[in-house]
């Protein structure tokens, strides 16, 4: 337990990054905990909100994007936001060592990693070297999105923020047993780089009062 602060719960820690979020997307930075006692106080430990695992691309820097300051957000990025040991590793010290209550997979608008895979799948080259790890990660969840009869690279993005969440669940049983409990919530979302607004894909664990699980927004709409 971290003595600093007591946490939000998880649909609070979602509010307050999605106000950050709509704050970014309003041209309106508030840039908060950026200041030096902010700096210096952090030197008695991390407190995040949330744990964010989101594509390396460089067109997605996680804090900007929520507004997010110094000790906000524990971050965590891959191409393609492609899980791994390690990945897991460090979902697992945010989630169960500095009690973090929030836990989102941030895909994007234009993921490179994702349109990779769709071209393998099509029959295209695989890579020869460490990228083919990308397509082997990313694969699955364009499968799995074909077989719901989706065709569209924002389906693709949208479908492997939500297999990787669910995968999260799945394969980290102490985060599976918070979800569950609701002590922590799961988001999968997209980043679109024209409005700059971050849309939910799907939601798990105590995030919202329904606690729906995995549930695919099928009002958002269209995107590029
Ligand atoms: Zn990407």
């Amino acid at each position: 337990m971290n003595p600093m602060t007591l946490q939000p719960t998880p649909a609070q820690a979602w509010e307050r990054l999605s106000k950050g979020n709509e704050r970014f997307v309003q041209d309106n930075l508030a840039h908060p905990n950026m200041d030096k006692d902010r700096r210096e106080k952090l030197r008695l430990g991390q407190n995040p909100i949330a744990v964010v695992l989101a594509c390396s691309d460089s067109r997605v820097p996680v804090e900007h994007i929520f507004d997010a300051g110094l000790g906000d957000i524990f971050v965590v990025r891959t191409a393609g936001e492609i899980l791994g040991e390690e990945v897991m590793g460090s979902v697992s010290y945010a989630v169960n060592s500095l009690d973090v209550p929030l836990v989102i997979v941030l895909g994007h608008e234009g993921c490179g990693a994702v349109a990779a895979a769709v071209e393998a799948l099509d029959g295209g080259d695989l890579p020869d070297d460490h990228q083919r790890i990308l397509i082997e990660r990313v694969a699955p969840s364009i499968l799995v999105a074909r077989n719901e009869g989706k065709t569209k690279s924002f389906e693709f993005e949208r479908r492997h923020a939500a297999e990787t969440a669910a995968q999260l669940i799945q394969r980290m049983p102490k985060l599976g047993q918070k979800s569950a409990e609701g002590t922590v919530g799961l988001v999968a979302a997209r980043y679109r780089q024209d409005t700059g607004a971050v849309e939910t894909v799907a939601t798990y664990g105590g995030v919202d009062e329904q606690r729906t699980v995995a549930t695919i927004n099928p009002d958002t709409p269209a995107a590029p």
